[in-house]
């Protein structure tokens, strides 16, 4: 029989990504201790491939990181999922870099700190991510303003004119509007809207977006922009003063 993981963690996964192993091996002996499941990377390419392959429950990163720092790892992180991240911030001049660039971290610490500060903080995030989600049933139709998207007819009208689609559009424009504001890497859209078995290239995801602009170019009162973020991926960013219905 397998002994049931005792205290706080209840076996949660938690990635530290952090190049300063004293620091590591402090978190790692009071998160195993409090039963966590603790796994460490040194670097953030290393952290990104525990993520993707281990797919914890929290990731704690150090913005100063040999090869990818903590910033590139976090948008990286941020563009495929909504596991919380506390940064670890060296000094209070990076600690407002972090607030300024909203890199998406959920909650930061200046180091040096006190352990049983850095425990509550990652209890109270695990928390606040285990809350039952509002949006745990995808809604059938999208409203910003005169755009309308229905799941159940497949229909794209804006100011009522209705919009042609291929399936393979109407997926990605409902994919992508289900989540505005977020960024989306090529892959994470490749998986969501074509399937993980889906064999092609992720251009394929670049040519469908271009198709997507193309006719929307027809409706300049379109509430909405695809955005591409250089280097990362793609985001629907709505116009101030509208908001989204669903
Ligand atoms: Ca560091």
């Amino acid at each position: 029989m397998v002994a049931e993981p005792v205290g706080a963690g209840r076996g949660r996964k938690v990635l530290i990504v952090e190049d300063e192993e004293s620091v590591r091996m402090t978190l790692r002996y009071n998160l195993a201790a409090r039963g966590y499941v603790v796994l460490e990377a040194g670097t953030g390419t290393e952290g990104l491939e525990l993520m993707r392959s281990r797919n914890p429950d929290l990731v704690v990163l150090d913005l100063m990181l040999p090869e990818l720092s903590g910033e590139e790892v976090c948008r990286a992180i941020r563009a495929e999922s909504d596991v919380p991240i506390l940064m670890l911030t060296a000094r209070g001049s990076e600690t407002d870099k972090v607030n300024g660039l909203g890199l998406g971290a959920d909650d930061y610490m200046t180091k040096p700190f006190g352990l049983k500060e850095f425990m509550a903080r990652i209890e109270a995030l695990l928390r606040r991510s285990e809350r039952p989600q509002r949006t745990s049933a995808p809604s059938e139709r999208i409203r910003v303003g005169g755009f309308v998207l229905d799941a159940s007819s497949r229909r794209v009208l804006v100011d009522d004119n209705p919009v042609k689609m291929s399936p393979r559009e109407f997926s990605l424009l409902f994919f992508l509007l289900s989540h505005p504001g977020r960024v989306h890497s090529r892959d994470a859209i490749l998986r969501a809207v074509w399937g993980p078995d889906f064999n092609g290239d992720s251009k394929t995801v670049a040519v469908h977006i271009r198709w997507l602009r193309e006719k929307f170019e027809l409706f300049p009162s379109l509430p909405f922009r695809i955005n591409t973020v250089f280097g990362v991926g793609y985001r629907v960013d709505i116009a101030p003063g509208i908001h989204l219905q669903r």
